[in-house]
């Protein structure tokens, strides 16, 4: 945990040097951006300059897809702890460029369907998960129970696995969304809010109408036709099959700086 800073401009002068990486459509000038590793570094060794050749970037998703919606709860108060989360310096979502290519592809599919995406959270600093943690310890607050946990005790969020110590958002290529009606800005109904955790969550829910159903399945279908793979707990997630850091968790806060100069 310590030498945060210093790891973080080594390695964006490293992958400056190193990495051709492109986000936007029209513009292939885009500076890519640092990979660093603390709480990796606890448990996998910090990846080698060495291999840092070749591999992929971050994106801003608002530069490789112009008309995705975000939605950034975590930079808001409106989510599960009811106070902007730690590491979350701007509203905007990053991936690794991979995560990017294919999320855009499904852009592409959903868009001649008249839907657009938006996000609700993408890559997520390590220093987030620790607030979570951090949150989770202190048994009287809880302020937002009723919009997202009204049916759990606080420690169930954790004993049953819907927050975790280390989140697999902050490997870079994990993304939570839902979809939006391109004509009317309207949110689809999928049956249940992003981060309410129980069951009407689980994609394939009893406790959801067909129809909310079949909207979970379209979004759940398009996500797997281009590489991501979903998790049955929660309709909104989704992660990039190959994903290109499947062993590193990164810390580096959510923000543009990297990105525009
Ligand atoms: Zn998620």
């Amino acid at each position: 945990m310590y030498g945060r800073s210093t790891w973080n401009t080594a390695w964006l002068l490293v992958l400056i040097l190193l990495s051709a990486a492109s986000c936007r459509r029209q513009q292939p000038s885009q500076p890519p951006m640092p990979a660093t590793d603390t709480v990796a570094a606890v448990t996998t060794p910090v990846p080698s300059a060495k291999d840092t050749t070749g591999m992929s970037a971050f994106c801003l998703l608002t530069d490789s897809i112009p008309d995705i919606l975000l939605e950034m709860r975590y930079y808001s108060d409106y989510n599960f702890v009811g106070t902007r989360i730690d590491g979350y310096e701007e509203p905007v979502a990053i991936l690794t460029k991979e995560a990017t290519s294919a999320l855009r592809k499904v852009s592409d599919d959903l868009r001649t369907q008249g839907f657009r995406l938006k996000i609700y959270d993408a890559y997520r600093p390590q220093r987030a998960v620790a607030h979570f943690r951090r949150w989770g310890q202190d048994p009287g607050d809880t302020l937002m129970r009723a919009d997202f946990y009204p049916g759990l005790a606080k420690q169930q969020i954790f004993s049953r696995g819907f927050v975790a110590r280390k989140s697999g958002h902050s490997r870079g290529s994990t993304v939570d969304l839902t979809l939006v009606y391109a004509a009317t800005g309207e949110e689809v109904d999928m049956g249940g809010p992003f981060d309410f955790f129980g069951e009407r969550s689980h994609t394939f829910s009893e406790q959801i109408t067909p129809q909310q159903r079949q909207n979970r399945l379209l979004l759940h279908n398009a996500m797997l036709r281009r590489g991501f793979k979903p998790v049955q707990g929660e309709w909104w997630h989704f992660t990039l099959r190959n994903e290109p850091y499947p062993n590193t968790y990164f810390d580096f806060p959510v923000s543009s700086r990297y990105f525009h100069k």
